[in-house]
């Protein structure tokens, strides 16, 4: 294959659930498109960190204009009392659009590995330690909600957090519920629609 193409594939299948197929099809398709139309795609790209950034409070990217926090963050008639911790923002974006939740979030970043593999990188155990702590000690923090996928990764997770936090409840007693006992087994938060995201929610223990 020709070398200008190979590189661009390579970049594609570097994102999530892009394979080498689909990544070529992908160069294709821009090779078809015209010049304009690449440059304002790239801007875009560029985009990306120049106009957002990483919320301080909860991790999620948001498009700053100035402000340090993001909207959800600085909105004061949210509930302070629940912190719901999701693994990526689109998990957080879709909770948000079903509108069946009006407490604070922090999102994760990652999910943490079956035993034996490391934690990656990307995965904000320690911010969310400081962030549960920092509640807590306010007095703001009254629930936990561990919402990850029903999956081995979600539910590894999900023990994992709690373990970390044990002496942090000892000392603040605060309820840790998991979502995803209200989900059936290999439910994606990502692609769950708004009515089980509800039950899940009201189901959760
Ligand atoms: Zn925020």
């Amino acid at each position: 294959m020709n070398y200008t193409i190979q590189k661009l594939a390579e970049y594609f299948e570097k994102l999530p659930g892009i394979g080498p197929r689909q990544a070529r099809r992908f160069v294709y398709a821009l090779l078809n498109k015209d010049v304009n139309f690449l440059e304002q795609f790239s801007k875009s790209i560029l985009g990306l960190k120049k106009d957002m950034r990483s919320c301080p409070e909860c991790r999620r990217f948001f498009e700053s204009k100035n402000n340090e926090n993001c909207q959800i963050c600085r909105d004061v008639n949210r509930n302070k009392n629940i912190l719901l911790v999701a693994e990526k923002d689109v998990d957080l974006d879709n909770i948000e659009k079903a509108g069946i939740y009006d407490g604070f979030y922090f999102v994760l970043g990652g999910l943490v590995p079956a035993v034996g593999s490391e934690m990656p990188s990307e995965v904000k155990m320690k911010k969310l330690f400081e962030k549960v702590k920092k509640e807590v000690v306010a007095k703001n923090l009254k629930e936990i909600i561990l919402a990850f996928s029903a999956t081995p990764e979600g539910e590894n997770t999900a023990l994992y957090i709690e373990k970390i936090l044990e002496p942090i409840n000892k000392k603040f007693p605060i309820k840790i519920n998991r979502l995803g006992r209200g989900l059936s087994t290999g439910t994606e938060l990502e692609y769950a629609d708004s009515d089980t995201l509800k039950n899940a929610l009201e189901r959760r223990g």
